[in-house]
């Protein structure tokens, strides 16, 4: 069908973008397999609104999952990259701007002694886990089922992500011999955790978990679960791994482990401190960005300091950075209490829609992250739970929400991301549309 007044023809992109790119995408949690139907290519953003090719506007509740906190195209954002820009693209040489972004980084999250900026949120988490197999000398890592930490071999078992809206268990291509070396344990599994532990103890590397889980919907980390991890892997000799990637910076100002931090401190209780943290999308503000950091004496057994070996041609690439740069310059407390208060009044308005009109539900959050969970009704804590939403019901949801101007994310197993650009108008439109679907599916 073709757009009347941008003349795109919609069956024709289906048609060329399959021909050309598997299932059209260039990740699969784009495409649209999920809530069914093709996804429609985007033109371009503008603070809280996506526009397609075909010309319709929609509120954005994706913001490049997750990166775009301070809004789509913001003026300071695209003046310090077209500034970048100007003075060249890639050096594959050091700079100045990338030691500030780290020492931003470090000064915002102090657990992140030492900082390695890497280009993706894969790259972050894998060499995470090599520097903890090189630095303990074990072999073993502890996930948890539904956590996503990229696409890295080891780290693609009983991930969440575009495996879970798939409905794919574990990725081909993953052979035994790497998959025998990943330990999944049901989310927040005190016991699970610790007869691990009890079990493989003196081979286990290193337990890897999201700071909270958001790649199958938001889930609430459980009171002492991270603290049960920070002392069994100080028992044990083994690293803890933080993956901020989504949360860093997002789910509050010192990202989900400063939210636990403050929690710890109001309840008197020292915090706990994760040995190394991964971070991703909003440090590179939607251009690729993301770090590896922790504990100084940890870090600096990476190359060219150590023997654990890791290295990126775009690593801390000028442009990229300028835009991580002015993005968190732009989040300050005022940034954080806004999205906080969003996230307080989209989780009203959508969740008293659904009540109103008599759909089951739950809600998932953290910090100010949230998502919803259709036909559950108590709040999912592990994948499981997770899995039995009504992911039939997301997809008329999502396709009802697009009619009504509204761009959810194409997967029932998402956060619904806000940024600083969201105003109360654009909650209240995603609560009414939220509500005019209920009404008709009650
Ligand atoms: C997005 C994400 C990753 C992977 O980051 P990429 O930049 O997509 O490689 C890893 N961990 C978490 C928690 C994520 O949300």
């Amino acid at each position: 069908m073709t757009d009347a007044s941008t003349g795109f023809d919609a069956d024709a992109f289906v048609l060329r973008s399959e021909a050309v790119t598997p299932g059209g995408v260039n990740s699969p949690v784009r495409a649209w397999n999920g809530v069914g139907g093709h996804p429609v290519p985007l033109a371009s953003a503008k603070g809280a609104y996506v526009t397609d090719a075909a010309g319709r506007t929609y509120v954005d509740m994706v913001c490049s999952w997750g990166a775009a906190i301070v809004g789509h195209a913001h003026p300071l954002v695209v003046e310090a990259v077209q500034r970048a820009a100007e003075r060249g693209l890639s050096f594959g040489a050091s700079t100045e701007a990338e030691i500030s972004l780290a020492e931003e980084i470090r000064a915002r999250y102090s657990p992140a002694q030492r900082v390695r900026l890497v280009s993706t949120g894969t790259e972050a988490t894998m060499t995470a886990v090599r520097l903890a197999r090189g630095a303990t000398g074990r072999d073993l890592v502890v996930k948890f089922a539904g956590c996503y930490h990229g696409h890295s071999d080891g780290l693609l078992v009983a991930a969440g992500s575009g495996l879970a809206t798939s409905g794919v268990p574990d990725s081909g291509g993953v052979t035994a011999a790497i998959a025998a070396q990943t330990i999944v344990l049901p989310y927040g599994d005190d016991a699970a955790l610790t007869d691990a532990f009890a079990e493989h103890g003196a081979r286990i590397a290193a337990v890897i978990t999201e700071a909270a889980p958001s790649n199958m919907g938001v889930i609430e980390p459980p009171l002492g679960f991270h603290e049960l991890i920070a002392s069994l892997c100080r028992n044990e000799g083994a690293v803890f791994i933080l993956d901020e990637v989504l949360t860093g910076f997002r789910a509050g100002p010192a990202g989900y482990w400063g939210v636990e931090r403050d929690a710890a401190i109001a309840r008197g209780v020292e915090p706990w401190v994760p040995d190394l943290v991964t971070f991703g999308k909003v440090i590179g503000g939607g251009l690729p960005v993301a770090a590896l950091a922790g504990r100084a004496d940890l870090m600096e057994q990476l190359a060219p300091l150590g023997n654990v070996y890791q290295a990126g041609t775009l690593s801390g690439n000028p442009v990229a950075v300028a835009a991580g740069r002015a993005t968190m310059s732009l989040l300050d407390d005022g940034l954080y209490r806004n999205l906080a208060e969003l996230s307080d009044q989209m989780v009203d308005r959508v969740s008293g829609a659904l009540t109103d009109a008599g759909v089951s539900h739950a809600v998932g959050r953290a910090g100010t992250l949230a998502s919803f969970f259709l036909g559950l009704d108590a709040t999912p804590r592990d994948f499981d739970e997770v899995s039995r939403q009504d992911t039939a019901g997301y997809a008329t949801l999502f396709h009802s929400m697009r009619d009504s101007g509204i761009y959810l994310p194409p997967s029932a197993f998402e956060a619904w991301f806000l940024s600083a650009a969201h105003t109360p108008v654009d909650i209240d439109r995603v609560g009414d549309a939220v509500g005019a679907w209920a009404a008709a599916n009650r």
